[in-house]
């Protein structure tokens, strides 16, 4: 068995995992977000009555390989101390920590929507647009501890050979990121940045299930949004599947409670891809809020698989 967190800005989610997947004494207890010592301590608690079983952390952030430091913009008290090293120190036991979205791809892959598969990109569209990518039942570790950031690929680009005005304007504009980029997926597809483009286009103030709730009964302007909305995400997403070899992409997020969206955008994509399909690469993520406690139990050897 292992001890599992899925720690976000608000609540740690704790449990013990059976090697099948089923959870034992889950709770929840408050992140301590603002210092390293009472962050620690609460998972030092959480586990004692434990000896010995590995924890393994699913967190809203990443842990950067040469220093072990975790940048987690939710919980900044922990930026600056190589947490792994820590708590494996302070709780006497084996300590392996994931982004969270790589946990949750992880975790499809493993016992959702992907199994199965060798190649799996989970895809997320919720207030941000995340991803991971597991490849022969692993996460890939990327440079600095990033892959399948989906979300600041670099999809809106300010056409040079555009020279009248009308023209120009007509173009989406060059967003700033909050990772210090401009015109990254992120700024025109995420739950409030499609609230910013359907604005740009010429709607109302609506939220993101307004706009998509109007996109499904056929409004035109929302149609006309969603329209930019998905060649820009079809277009970074085919991108993704010609690189990876994914073979589906679980999909979760507010966003994705949108049927038709996951349906519309999943036939944009297989109208982009280089190998053409008619068998559906998108569904819809099956775990929900267990994802990120599954995907946790998944990164290290105890749960190894062959996904075939
Ligand atoms: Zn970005």
């Amino acid at each position: 068995m292992l001890l599992c967190a899925d720690i976000g800005g608000s609540f740690i989610d704790f449990a013990l995992v059976h090697p099948d997947g089923r959870l034992e004494q889950r709770h929840a207890v408050p992140t301590p977000v603002d210092d390293a010592e009472s962050f620690i301590t609460a998972l030092e608690t959480l586990c004692a009555p434990y000896p010995a079983l590995p924890l393994h952390i699913a967190i809203a952030g990443v842990e950067n390989p040469q220093t072990g430091h975790v940048h987690a913009a939710n919980i900044p008290g922990i930026l600056t101390v190589p947490l792994r090293e820590k708590l494996s120190l302070r709780t006497q036991r084996v300590v392996r920590i994931g982004n969270d979205a790589d946990c949750f791809a992880l975790a499809e892959a493993r016992f959702g929507a992907a199994r199965g598969h060798r190649n799996v990109f989970g895809l997320i569209l919720g207030t941000g647009i995340g991803g991971g990518l597991v490849l022969d039942g692993q996460i890939v570790p990327g440079l600095g501890g990033v892959t399948g950031e989906l979300g600041h690929a670099p999809v809106v680009i300010a056409p040079p050979f555009l020279t009248d005005p009308d023209e120009v304007a007509a173009t989406v504009p060059l967003f700033r990121c909050g990772c210090g980029q401009s015109g990254c997926l992120d700024t025109i597809a995420g739950a409030r940045s499609l609230e910013r483009l359907h604005l740009w286009a010429g709607g109302t103030p609506e939220t993101s299930h307004a706009i998509l709730r109007l996109w499904e009964e056929g409004d035109r302007q929302a149609t006309r949004t969603l329209s930019v909305w998905m060649t820009y995400t079809s277009a970074a997403l085919a991108h993704v599947l010609n690189v990876t070899g994914s073979t589906v992409v679980p999909v979760a997020g507010g966003l994705s409670n949108s049927d038709l969206l996951v349906q519309t955008l999943d036939r944009a994509v297989r109208d982009r891809i280089l190998s053409p399909t008619s068998q559906p690469l998108l569904r819809r993520a099956i775990l929900g809020k267990d994802a990120g406690i599954l995907g946790a139990a998944c990164l290290g050897p105890e749960l190894c698989y062959d996904p075939c």
